[in-house]
């Protein structure tokens, strides 16, 4: 039976990630909500995944709450273009999480190695897109818009530059070894190609994501100072819709990046078992 033992393990998973979301609430990485969508994303993760998993879900976490700490009176300045500031919300979490915890309720329903190659990818996705925004907003040249190549402001969705596109590939990278190693400590075949699919999905997976943010993301314009922006007021003004479908937000982007990342490790994982 796939779910014996899975009440003692989702118990366990509980224990784990309301830990740890309580460690990242006191540091300031997650919001009061952050922490809620912490612990159910991680309860899931870590009661139904496995021990890979969980820990390739803290290294996104760690990796990204540190970074986002790192040079962050530099980054202020063009955090204000962004929708939310530096701690996580429920969205956010959720829209970095919910597909690896969809992942892991599939893992446990009908267990097969194809779920931890779609969850490799999924984390590739994220932690690639997050170290590319953290890292890719120091860069010293303006990014360029994915789409036209036409300069925008630092923080525009669907910019990207040389720094943040190799930061992103680090981050694919950081978890296809870390997916290596771990498959080699359990003996378990398949870490090669874990190694190749963090490697490659999580580039891929955070250029689609600008791609969207460039193109289908919805953008608001202040009425006051003409500047494009994520927030619904500006200058103490509601703002107005300039473009994208208004459904869609940074959080909706990320969630469709990692599906994405899921699919193509997945698709990839398919083939090789
Ligand atoms: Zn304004």
């Amino acid at each position: 039976m796939p779910l014996d033992g899975a009440p003692g393990r989702l118990l366990l998973g509980i224990a784990l990630s309301t830990a740890i979301g309580l460690l990242a609430y006191r540091r300031g990485s997650l919001s009061r909500s952050g922490v809620g969508g912490a612990i159910l994303t991680g309860a899931l993760i870590f009661g139904l995944g496995g021990f890979a998993w969980a820990v390739l879900v803290v290294l996104f976490f760690a990796s990204s709450s540190a970074l986002s700490h790192w040079q962050a009176a530099r980054k202020a300045a063009v955090a204000e273009k962004f929708a939310k500031g530096s701690r996580r919300d429920l969205a956010q979490t959720l829209a970095n999480g919910g597909v690896g915890a969809l992942l892991a309720v599939g893992n446990a329903l009908h267990p097969d190695p194809i779920w931890l190659a779609a969850f490799v990818g999924a984390m590739a996705a994220v932690t690639a897109d997050t170290w590319a925004t953290e890292i890719g907003v120091l860069s010293a040249s303006p990014p360029r818009l994915i789409t036209t190549l036409r300069p925008v402001a630092a923080g525009t969705s669907g910019g990207i530059t040389p720094l943040g596109t190799l930061a992103a590939l680090a981050g694919g990278v950081f978890i296809g070894v870390s997916a290596w190693l771990l498959a080699a400590l359990g003996g378990q075949p398949g870490g090669v190609l874990l190694l190749a699919v963090g490697s490659v999905v999580g580039v891929v997976s955070a250029l689609f994501d600008s791609l969207l943010g460039a193109t289908v993301q919805r953008v608001y314009e202040c009425r006051v100072c003409g500047q494009a922006t994520e927030r619904r007021f500006h200058h103490g003004q509601p703002t107005r819709p300039l473009h994208g479908w208004p459904w869609l937000d940074n959080e909706g982007v990320n969630f469709l990046a990692s599906l994405v990342g899921a699919l193509l490790g997945g698709w990839w994982g398919a083939g090789r078992w």
